[in-house]
């Protein structure tokens, strides 16, 4: 068996094996937060079951939402991996703080030049910020 692919790459209305789209789904089963739904292929005869997980409680008359997922801190402890996360605003921010004009669109630039240069011995900080908004204004200029 190979690795899993990403699930953004799932055609849920596809075969994952021969990605026909002649497929037929069977039962939902659900134990308390999950539910797995049987599907097989009337092509390849493949089977497989896709995963569901509960993402909230909704008033059966009004739809309204009774519990939903909250957003939570974006750093994040998750499965043994932490996550520290920079985002268009931090990087806005500071060249707010900075004096000099950035829309979103080059705050997503920096963050990606951010991403694709950064070094473990540094990190990301608020000076690494600083020095890739003004790299980035710097070559703007030049282009
Ligand atoms: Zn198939």
């Amino acid at each position: 068996m190979t690795e899993p692919k990403d699930l953004s790459e799932y055609n849920t209305s596809a075969c994952p094996k021969c990605e026909s789209e002649n497929i037929t789904g069977g039962n939902v089963d659900i134990d308390a937060t999950y539910a797995w739904q049987s599907v097989w292929c009337n092509e390849c005869h493949y089977e497989w079951r896709d995963v569901f997980k509960l993402c909230g409680v909704e008033d059966a008359e009004t739809g309204k939402a009774i519990f939903e997922k909250k957003p939570v801190n974006r750093d994040t402890i998750e499965d043994g991996v932490i996550s520290i996360k920079w985002g268009v605003d931090d990087v806005l921010g500071r060249a707010i703080e900075l004096k000099v004009e950035i829309d979103e669109s080059d705050a997503e630039k920096i963050l990606s030049n951010i991403l694709r240069r950064h070094d473990a011995e540094t990190g990301v900080n608020w000076d690494v910020i600083d020095c890739h908004i003004i790299m980035y204004l710097r070559d703007k200029e030049k282009s």
